[in-house]
């Protein structure tokens, strides 16, 4: 009985640990692909700049801006809608395939990435305090959708299993 308990509450923990785990591994790697998708898009449209990094996050530095008319638009969706629509599509494949913990992460960061981008797409223009401001807005607005279709999900489809502690 208390062994059944012991091994079903393991389990949790480490779905919990495995979440995590995931959670900060597509973080990362999602604001590395964020910028290099920023640059390429950039260098594409014939615009001139370099990407910087820091422990919170990344930026691309635009030196030229590209000269197509929608050129700075195109940069700045490419990011997050980018990275967003990709771990989308992940997370669609890990639901099949019924890995619930990194399907969650994927739903958390890739609906982050995805609102964060289409804001920066269409207000890159907004004046700097604002336009922080509102793109964290936009960014834990996708947060919390992808959190709760993550756990929407998970309850529905893989409840039993995660009780048992057999996910
Ligand atoms: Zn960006």
């Amino acid at each position: 009985m208390l062994r059944t308990c012991v091994k079903s509450m393991r389990g949790k923990l480490l779905s919990f640990a495995e979440l995590l785990f995931y959670l900060f591994t597509y973080l990362m790697l999602g604001v590395a692909a964020h910028e290099y998708l920023h640059y390429n898009v950039l260098k594409m449209l014939g615009g001139e700049g370099y990407a910087v990094f820091t422990w919170f996050g990344g930026m691309v530095v635009i030196e030229k801006v590209p000269p197509h008319p929608w050129g700075m638009t195109l940069v700045a969706l490419a990011g997050g809608v980018g990275v967003g629509l990709f771990l989308l599509l992940a997370a669609y494949w890990d639901y099949i395939s019924k890995d619930f913990e990194e399907m969650t992460s994927e739903l958390i960061v890739g609906f982050a990435q995805l609102s964060y981008g289409l804001f920066e797409g269409f207000f890159w223009w907004m004046p700097r305090p604002e336009y922080y401001t509102w793109a964290q807005v936009a960014g834990s607005a996708g947060c919390l959708l992808g959190l709760s279709i993550g756990a929407y999900l998970w309850i529905r489809k893989g409840w039993d299993a995660w009780r048992q502690g057999t996910l």
